[in-house]
């Protein structure tokens, strides 16, 4: 009698540190007011969908896309003053970059290293890719405690350190004099994660010819663009040359790198609209500041980080009133009782700010 082969299951077969991984966690978010993603909550003005429609239908999409993008760096080094002599990478979000890194510097026992909390895909790639992840404890305030991230980078000589500037989910900037000690001490890549960097003003993409271990690595999602999916990194050329093989060559499709180079030509439009919501933000620390019951810390970002008594308690009021926020309660010893709320229009933030004083 013919026996049927043991069929093993994925229980057996996928390994042990992704079946203990947690996905990666997208709200369900049909009819709700949308501020849990930092998303821009501006659509792009009529004629420029209009335009964007025209450019769609006139594109090759039997054809795959051209991995090097021509016309998709050159507006991006345009846009965003990135010289000739420095190497771009392009991801299918900013997303795919950070896996990408991590995948090429995966040698046996390296370590990827950032502040802790801090973006969660730093420790998810980590893993992943098998580095090892070490987390530096950022300050109960978030602010970030050099002297305890040097000694942290002189102990575990990390491969690649990550750092989002400004920080994601605290919102706030590491001063520029730490981001340059980590810089001077690191002895392997350091990726400034700028995908927030519209609303602070701040970068480090001027600074590629100082460091040699220095990548900047930014998105166009928060820029109004999250739908697209596109990141980008830059650094030298010698690092991008490298990573490169690691990135799948039609990670960027047509579509994405069509839009992204028409849209950026209007680069004064998304700008226009980052403007706006940094008027909200400041619209929404007056707000909060009348709210006794919530404590709200500073933000250089499209987002507020915010402690309430019950953060549970407070998020399921809110979506009650079709309000989608981040709780981050949980996910981490000092984010107890915070929930990030993103800043969205001035008439969503005003339903936020009035939700929030009834059920903070
Ligand atoms: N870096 C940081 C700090 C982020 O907060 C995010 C998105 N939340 C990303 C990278 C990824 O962005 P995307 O994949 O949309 O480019």
């Amino acid at each position: 009698m013919k026996r049927d082969p043991v069929k093993l299951g994925p229980g057996d077969l996928v390994r042990e540190e992704i079946l203990s991984l947690q996905p990666y966690h997208v709200a369900p978010a049909t009819g709700m007011i949308k501020l849990d993603a930092m998303e821009n909550p501006y659509r792009l003005p009529e004629p420029l969908r209009v335009e964007l429609g025209r450019l769609v239908s006139s594109l090759p999409i039997n054809r795959y896309p051209d991995p090097a993008a021509p016309e998709l760096a050159a507006r991006l080094r345009s846009t965003f003053g990135i010289a000739e002599e420095f190497g771009l990478l392009i991801g299918n979000g900013s997303d795919e970059i950070i896996q990408i890194v991590a995948h090429a510097l995966a040698r046996p026992g390296a370590v990827l290293l950032a502040p802790e909390p801090s973006f969660a895909m730093y420790r998810m790639n980590a893993v992943i890719a098998r580095l090892r992840y070490v987390g530096v404890p950022l300050n109960a305030d978030f602010t970030l405690d050099p002297a305890r991230f040097l000694d942290a980078i002189a102990e575990h000589r990390p491969a690649v350190v990550f750092l989002a500037y400004p920080n994601n989910p605290t919102g706030n900037l590491f001063p520029q004099a730490a981001v340059e000690a980590i810089l001077a001490a690191a002895p392997g890549l350091v990726v400034l994660d700028e995908a927030y960097h519209v609303f602070a003003g701040r970068t480090f993409m001027d600074r590629l010819g100082e460091y040699p271990n220095l990548m900047v690595m930014r998105t166009v999602s928060k820029l109004g663009l999250a739908g697209v999916r596109l990141g980008y990194a830059a650094a030298r050329a010698q690092w991008i040359r490298e990573l490169d093989k690691v990135r799948p060559p039609y990670n960027v499709s047509v579509l994405a790198q069509a839009a992204a180079e028409r849209l950026l030509a209007h680069i004064d439009v998304l700008h226009g609209q980052a403007e706006r919501i940094k008027a909200g933000r400041a619209a929404m620390f007056d707000g909060l500041a009348g709210i006794p019951s919530v404590e709200a810390f500073p933000s250089d970002a499209n987002f507020v980080l915010v402690r309430v008594r019950d953060a549970a308690a407070v998020d399921a009021r809110l979506r009650a009133r079709n309000i989608l926020v981040r709780n981050f309660h949980g996910s981490h010893p000092l984010l107890a009782n915070c929930l990030r709320l993103t800043v969205g229009t001035p008439g969503e933030n005003e339903l936020l700010l009035a939700a929030l004083a009834e059920s903070a």
